[in-house]
């Protein structure tokens, strides 16, 4: 349990993050102006993380022998990546500190255990219920209506495990599709726009949020995210208000991300959370006083948290694949930050990089 009397993890701590691609990446050079060391632990051999990290294990997530190692290694372990088994959290939680906790991460990897968490916050969400075989689902259908999405329970992300379903008579598709996964059934929600929050909690108790920011995804992923988002300011402060009540009630440790919906009447739906820095956040980097990377380490510290203030609208853009390609002509727009990860291949729809377009806010808005 943590209170004002919770120890900070001091500059030149080593912070073991578990997951290397960009957003551990990303962590890692922010921890590394704070003067900390990061540890990376990822399966994968050249993770985009490894090339700025003091150290790094290359092993699974169900590694034993290498768990323990590692949670020797570090001060307090967190994570960029939310898809780790609870076995392998709950063994490094028995000798270090991991920040957020375990509880956290678990009502983050389950979409139904989600849901009932903003329900019991008051936030909206699309309905919903709980599918486990195919006559729960055709009961689903039957309840919601169509278009409705099947989502698996756990282990989704960028639209993987999803299946629309149009008409009732889809329903053993969809059940196929998913392979008989647990599941939850979604009505849709015909949305104006697609927004996210993004929330840090300290151990100390603190919380501050980023600006509300609207995202443009495509096939899935996300494409384009502005900030501010174009919202009436009372959907703004509703939605920083559920980031808030989310934070408090989760007591959470690091930083949470929430994807909302708005709806056509204007409400406010949760979609999804993730508790670690995200995509949509990557604006801050160079349009805030302090990013969504700094204060994720600053929470995961127990620092003061950092001033999340504006001084720019921006626009970021994220670099998909060969897109990649055109980073010269990126480098010559005076308004354009350009941030690639290093990766080597450049597969279709592989995030390489993005890039940041400023607004100085001092230029559009002082006149
Ligand atoms: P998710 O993996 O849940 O974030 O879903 C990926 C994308 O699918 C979202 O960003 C939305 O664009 C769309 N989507 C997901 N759930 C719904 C829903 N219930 N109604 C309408 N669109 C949805």
């Amino acid at each position: 349990m943590s209170n004002e009397s919770t120890p900070a993890i001091a500059p030149g701590s080593t912070i073991g993050i578990l997951g290397g691609g960009q957003l551990g990446r990303m962590t890692a050079l922010a921890a590394a102006r704070l003067g900390y060391r990061c540890h990376i632990y990822c399966p994968e051999a050249d993770a985009p993380a490894f090339a700025v990290a003091a150290a790094h294990t290359t092993a699974a997530y169900d590694d034993a022998k290498a768990l323990d190692a590692f949670a020797k290694a570090v001060d307090v372990v967190t994570f960029e990546f939310e898809n780790i088994p609870a076995a392998s959290v709950e063994r490094l939680a028995a000798t270090t500190l991991v920040r957020p906790s375990g509880a956290v991460l678990a009502t983050a990897q389950d979409r139904v255990a989600e849901k009932t968490f903003f329900a019991g916050i008051g936030a909206g969400t699309a309905p919903w219920r709980q599918v486990d075989d195919l006559p729960s689902l055709e009961r689903g259908i039957a309840d919601l209506g169509t278009p409705c999405i099947l989502k698996t329970r756990t282990l989704g992300y960028d639209g993987k495990g999803q299946f629309r379903i149009d008409r009732p008579a889809q329903a053993a598709e969809a059940w196929e599709a998913i392979k008989g996964a647990p599941a939850i059934l979604e009505g849709f929600v015909s949305f104006s726009k697609e927004i996210s929050v993004i929330v840090a909690r300290s151990p100390r108790g603190e919380v501050n949020a980023f600006d509300v920011v609207e995202n443009l995804h495509v096939d899935h992923i996300l494409d384009t995210t502005r900030a501010p988002a174009q919202i009436l300011p009372d959907q703004a402060e509703r939605a920083s208000a559920i980031a808030h009540a989310a934070a408090t009630r989760l007591e959470l440790e690091g930083l949470l991300a929430i994807e909302m919906f708005v709806d056509h009447d204007g409400r406010i739906l949760v979609n999804e959370m993730a508790p670690r820095p995200h995509n949509s956040g990557h604006w801050t980097m160079d349009a805030c006083i302090t990013d969504q990377f700094e204060q994720f380490v600053r929470a995961v510290c127990n620092l003061r948290l950092g001033s999340t203030e504006r001084h720019s609208n921006a626009e970021m853009k994220n670099l998909l694949g060969r897109s990649i390609e055109g980073w010269n002509e990126i480098l010559s727009d005076p308004k354009a930050k350009l941030h690639l990860y290093g990766k080597l291949e450049a597969r279709d729809g592989r995030k390489m990089g993005h890039v940041t377009r400023v607004f100085p806010r001092w230029k559009t808005e002082s006149k």
